[in-house]
């Protein structure tokens, strides 16, 4: 017998800082290793978005830890999880918001790990320490203002009778010297740690803010004064997460404030693109400063089996007609006709019908003209477009998805057709429900500014697959189809480039946040 396939008996944990938000603000070593991760354990800081760069089959499992929640796993817990996956043989990688070794619990991990034997690697993420101020036009250091950092924990482990380990008036002689203080999980206790500062000698005008939310759509910033500042976010309603900063630099931001001022700043916007189109269109977006959520509608694969296609090609002569349900139907039937080295022309003399004016326009792509087109989006409503008449004694071909519904064939043959042959020319793969569920949340929580649709089909499937309360919701629409569409299905259109691309979709939506700031 031949040996036994080897697999490695032994995984290793790779501890890789997922960056502060902002989901192309990792580094591109752990985006690798999330690419190649099978085990994901990521924690509540991470963005969705980040998540997608993991294989499609890779184990997702959430770690909870959100401040005070009970919900989060235990650490020890966690520890020993790293540890039996690794064992398993399995590649994990544990995802920490920001940097994993700044107030995350990579060093815990990491000791877990080294005392259990268990290979690891650390890849350093954009800690939001050093993001959030960044966001904020907030620069740590600064030849006149600035000549070291500090980072501090504003939630100290104060355990019973122990005095707090943080040295508050040697930091708050720091301050006045030039120093730089950032505070991480300092929303809570806010108020009792800038006065301790200013107990310590620290001037109450000493320049301070607080960055919530920093790198995604939700950030806000608040600028005022070690004396002010918990007032102002107290008014404000600034809350976790947020990063505090105190010092001269601070004042800086006055001068030095950016993100604000990119066109698409504080937009949520949802890209329903199929996968591989989606990135380029997420990008251009994200240039502009958006947050996206990419929400693949649809994603299309081969059929488990081309065998009833390829036959129904071998005999495409004898059929009257040949019904297109969509869009994705065309396209995989002319690609395995040319795949088989046929040609449109082998179409002969078949009557061609179309279920919408996607589909149409696809066929119309390839010069085949529809002899037959419902004015309904309905596949019942294709039966009357052909005419009773036309469909007696007749023999049809409906290249479609692998799974559809049956009523279209099954009319067909009850109004008398000859013979009706159904082939899968593709096969749907729906979202994960994780994913609908999210977008569900986003929508009740008034969190999504725009949904982008370029092509009916997106707009079709977005709409089946949210629900109901997709309806009345900001869209943009490549073109007038896509816009007729999305209309009647009860979006809201108000980006409709004159030109059909991309990139003029991406523009036209600057141009339209430019008309409409936020209030
Ligand atoms: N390891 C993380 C920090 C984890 S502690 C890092 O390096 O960023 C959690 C704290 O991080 C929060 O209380 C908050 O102070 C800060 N934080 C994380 N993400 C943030 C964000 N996007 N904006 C503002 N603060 C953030």
């Amino acid at each position: 017998m031949k040996a036994r396939t080897t697999r490695k008996n032994q995984g290793k944990v790779v501890l890789v800082g997922a960056g502060p938000g902002a989901p192309d603000l990792i580094a591109i070593r752990g985006a690798d290793a999330l690419g190649r991760a099978e085990v994901v354990i990521y924690d509540y800081l991470v963005s969705q978005e980040i998540l997608r760069l993991a294989p499609p089959n890779a184990e997702l499992i959430y770690a909870g830890k959100k401040g005070g929640s009970n919900k989060a796993i235990e650490q020890s817990d966690l520890n020993a999880m790293l540890i039996a996956y690794a064992r398993k043989g399995r590649n994990v990688v544990r995802l920490n918001g920001g940097d994993p070794f700044i107030f995350g619990r990579g060093g815990e991990e990491a000791e877990a790990l080294a005392r259990a034997k268990i290979p690891f690697e650390i890849v350093p993420g954009v800690t939001s320490a050093i993001a959030a101020p960044a966001f904020a036009g907030i620069p740590l250091t600064h030849r006149e203002h600035g000549s070291f950092v500090t980072f501090v924990t504003g939630h100290e482990d104060e355990r019973k009778g122990e005095r707090s380990a943080i040295p508050w008036k040697e930091l708050a002689l720091a301050a006045k010297n030039r120093g730089t203080i950032v505070i991480l999980m300092g929303t809570a206790r806010m108020r009792a740690t800038l006065e301790r500062l200013s107990e310590a000698g620290l001037p109450e005008n000493t320049p301070a803010g607080a960055i919530e939310w920093a790198t995604t759509a939700a950030q806000r910033t608040v600028l005022a004064t070690l004396g002010t500042l918990a007032d102002a976010c107290a008014r404000d309603g600034i809350g976790a997460p947020a990063v505090i900063v105190v010092g001269e630099c601070a004042g800086l931001r006055e001068h030095l404030k950016w993100a604000e001022k990119m066109p698409l700043f504080g937009r949520t916007i949802v890209v329903t693109r199929a996968r591989a189109a989606a990135s380029d269109f997420a990008a251009a977006l994200r240039r502009l400063g958006a947050d996206i959520v990419q929400f693949h509608t649809i994603e299309t694969a081969r059929p488990k089996s081309f065998a009833p296609l390829d036959k129904a090609i071998a005999r495409l002569d004898s059929f009257d007609w040949i019904i297109f349900t969509s869009a994705t139907g065309v396209e995989s039937f002319i690609e395995r006709l040319r795949s088989l080295g046929r040609d449109i022309r082998d179409l002969g003399r078949a009557s061609i019908a179309a279920i919408g004016p996607a589909t149409a326009s696809r066929l119309a792509h390839y010069a085949l003209r529809v002899a037959a087109l419902p004015n309904e989006y309905r596949a019942e409503a294709i039966i009357s477009a052909i005419g009773a008449s036309r469909i007696r004694e007749k023999r049809f071909l409906i290249p479609r998805a692998e799974i559809a519904r049956e009523i279209l064939p099954d009319t067909l043959r009850e109004k008398g057709a000859k013979e009706v042959v159904v082939a899968p020319a593709y096969r749907t793969i729906k979202p994960k429900r994780a994913d609908v569920e999210r977008i569900r949340e986003l929508i009740a929580a008034s969190a999504i500014d725009l949904v982008t649709f370029t092509s009916s089909s997106t707009a079709t499937n977005f709409f089946e697959l949210v629900g109901k309360s997709a309806k009345g919701l900001k869209a943009a629409a490549i073109g007038p189809i896509t816009t007729e569409t999305a209309r009647q299905l009860g979006f809201d259109v108000v980006v409709s480039p004159r030109e059909y691309t991309i990139s003029a979709l991406a523009e036209a939506i600057r141009e339209y946040y430019a008309r409409h700031p936020k209030s």
